[in-house]
């Protein structure tokens, strides 16, 4: 800022100057907000409560906090917080996080009584998920598309710029994340502890002042914005990886959460495998609704006879005998969080031998501050690695039917790409973690690094190769969407170059058509990504495929991705992903408990027949830019008789579970919110 203004000399009075400046107020880094770090529940306990308060550090952005009619909602670039609550009718008074007091007291000081804090708290907490995400995957996030159906009854979509947030949503022991309103809804209820020294009865409980159920439903929209096709149930994974996923985001923030970090490495003397809260979720919530702990503890649980706490060994029976999928989930993330703890405790095994004169028997009593600092820093990056791969891998998951097993692999040929030498052991880590609990990857004759590791297509010279009917268009799409920040430019740039448009001559779809399909590598590339390309009308429908007179075979571009990342060596790694999908409508039977197929149809007609179901095939495409080529192809088959049959089966289960619980949802409402991204999956056990 540059002014000129006349002053008159303070001393005299009288001599008249000109003074000028030039002031550079430049754009701070961060917004600071006062937040909890866990919940309200933790700030009531002597233990706790002086860390439990901390400071937000969200990156700083633009906030709309005021319109015509005077303060409105805090509304950024992802979301709009709006705090009506329909059970009461109210609207709240808006935060205005912009006022120079807010902004000076590094936001509203924490108070369960106060809705402008709500309001602060889930901003603080949604912002700094959505940054951790964007860290790891190397570009911005994005919503998932809204979609509905044009007056020609055809599927369109929009994009999605912002997130609807309602702090105060339902009265309920319950959030969510809603798929189709794009809106995270939180709820609040009154406290039913088992013991009224758990937590005060009939006191109130927001699910939006804890972290951790902030954190998670806000990892459910942005899997949801990766990859759509998880909301299926198509597999007893696929929803549980959901789950799981947004539980492990929550967990692994808590360790960069410093001064909690230390406080809790001094407690359990650096031994995180003994009880603690960092690998504890939801603690009010879990008291406010009748359990002894938390609501979900990763590493141990509370025995409900000793009413002692117990580590979670892992069990190879594990993946085999939970199926609900919120149990299902904490297998996967009771496996990332041991995998966390052996890479840590190798990490931090020198030191201890140091501070120990080589013993590595600490003493009794307190650990030295400087040991704890040291600790705290190591499972400080730990975590940070682990989060890291673990959101990294989701760039090489199948756009369909996700498993444990698939995600092992994605992990370890993500982290192979990223760190071509594991001196940590990271890798090994997560084997041995998944296989403790009975994790295997499908079709692989060990679990061996290499055997996991997806391998890397082979590079060909034949004019219909892959590569060469990408290669303009990788280049040209990371040109124009290289350095766009804007997260509508970057959604219009995508779409134009997946379907084309009048000024831009093909869109990929389109040149995978006419270049592949349709062209001599038609079967190649149907080996390549698993789907199948029949040129006639009457094939597909014979196969049960959309058939299209201007392309044949019917299938979908879902997602296109430019991912661009730092190796710790320095190197930079750029890469193209593409997903593909088909769908097609496939007739079974189970006769004497044996499955066969009995026919197909054509899945467009909105109609299903007796004993059909939609069948859904897909593969990644992972291209690296630098040596523009093809690097890996991770499919699921449509032809996959083994993968229909699970899925007929499954679907079959689900159906039955889904009736007899129905019974239990006493109004619409409930029934239409506990869809597949509720915190809790039901109430009733409690
Ligand atoms: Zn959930």
């Amino acid at each position: 800022m540059s002014s000129s203004f006349i002053i008159k000399n303070p001393l005299d009075n009288k001599t008249t100057q000109t003074m000028t400046s030039t002031v550079k107020y430049t754009t701070p880094a961060y917004r600071k907000l006062r937040g909890y770090a866990f919940d309200p529940s933790m700030s009531l306990q002597m233990e706790t409560a002086e860390v439990n308060k901390i400071v937000y550090k969200v990156v700083w952005e633009p906030l709309e906090t005021d319109n015509e009619l005077g303060t409105s909602y805090p509304r950024g670039e992802y979301l709009e917080i709006i705090d009506y609550d329909p059970s009461t009718g109210v609207f709240y008074t808006p935060v205005d996080l912009n006022n120079q007091h807010t902004i000076m007291e590094e936001g509203l000081a924490p108070d369960i009584n106060n809705p402008q804090f709500h309001q602060q708290m889930v901003y603080a907490v949604i912002m700094t998920t959505i940054n951790n995400f964007e860290k790891a995957l190397g570009r911005k996030i994005q919503w998932s598309d809204r979609s509905y159906q044009n007056e020609k009854g055809e599927f369109e979509s929009e994009f999605v710029e912002r997130l609807n947030v309602f702090p105060h949503a339902v009265r309920q022991a319950n959030a969510f994340y809603h798929p189709d309103k794009k809106s995270l809804l939180f709820g609040y209820f009154e406290a039913f502890p088992a013991s009224a020294s758990l937590h005060m009865p009939g006191s109130t409980v927001f699910t939006c002042l804890s972290h951790d159920i902030i954190a998670h439903e806000t990892t459910h929209a942005i899997l949801d914005g990766l990859h759509r096709r998880y909301i299926e149930p198509s597999h007893p994974d696929t929803r549980a990886f959901h789950e799981a996923f947004a539980d492990i985001t929550a967990l692994f923030q808590h360790f960069s959460f410093s001064e909690v970090l230390e406080h809790q490495i001094a407690k359990t003397k650096g031994n995180l495998e003994s009880q603690n809260l960092l690998g504890q979720l939801a603690q009010e919530f879990g008291k406010a609704v009748g359990s002894y702990g938390s609501l979900r503890d990763a590493i141990g649980s509370y025995d409900k006879q000793s009413k002692k706490w117990v580590m979670h060994e892992g069990n190879p029976m594990d993946y085999q005998t939970n199926m609900e999928f919120h149990d299902r989930g904490a297998v996967l993330v009771s496996a990332i969080f041991s995998a966390f703890i052996s890479a840590y405790k190798k990490r931090i095994h020198p030191i201890l031998r140091i501070a120990t004169g080589g013993t590595g028997v600490l003493p009794e009593g307190e650990l030295h501050p400087d040991l704890v600092r040291e600790l705290s820093a190591i499972a400080a990056k730990t975590a940070g690695h682990v989060l890291r791969i673990c959101v990294r891998a989701l760039d090489y998951c199948p756009p369909i039917d996700i498993t444990f097993g698939d995600y092992l692999r994605a992990i370890i040929t993500a982290d192979k790409d990223m760190v071509s030498d594991d001196d940590m052991d990271y890798r090994i880590a997560f084997i041995e973690a998944f296989q403790k609990r009975g994790v295997f990857a499908k079709g692989l004759k060990n679990m061996s690094v290499e055997s996991l590791c997806y391998k890397v297509h082979p590079e060909t010279n034949a004019a219909e190769g892959i590569e060469k009917i990408f290669v303009d268009f990788l280049r040209e799409f990371s040109q124009e969407i290289g350095y766009e920040t804007d997260r509508g430019k970057i959604h219009d740039i995508t779409r134009k170059f997946i379907t084309g448009s009048k000024e831009f001559k093909m869109g990929i779809h389109q040149r995978i058509n006419l270049k592949f399909i349709q062209g001599p590598g038609g079967k190649r590339f149907s080996e390549i990504s698993g789907l199948l390309f029949p040129g006639n009308e009457k094939d597909c429908k014979d196969l049960g495929l959309i058939f299209s007179r201007s392309t044949g075979a019917k299938f979908q571009i879902g997602n296109l991705w430019l991912a661009v990342r730092a190796t710790p060596e320095g190197k930079i790694v750029r890469h193209v992903v593409i997903t593909l999908l088909q769908k097609r409508g496939v007739i079974a039977s189970l006769d004497h408990d044996r499955f066969s197929v009995t026919g197909y149809f054509t899945p467009n007609t909105g109609e299903i027949p007796e004993n059909g179901f939609i069948f859904r095939g897909g593969c990644t495409l992972i291209f690296d830019l630098d040596a523009l080529r093809l690097r890996y192809a991770v499919k699921k088959d449509i032809d996959d008789i083994q993968r229909m049959e699970q899925q007929f089966r499954y679907s079959s289960d689900l159906r039955n579970a889904e009736s007899a619980h129905s019974l239990y949802l006493d109004n619409e409402e409930m029934a239409s919110l506990s869809g597949p991204f509720s915190f809790m999956h039901s109430l009733i056990h409690h």
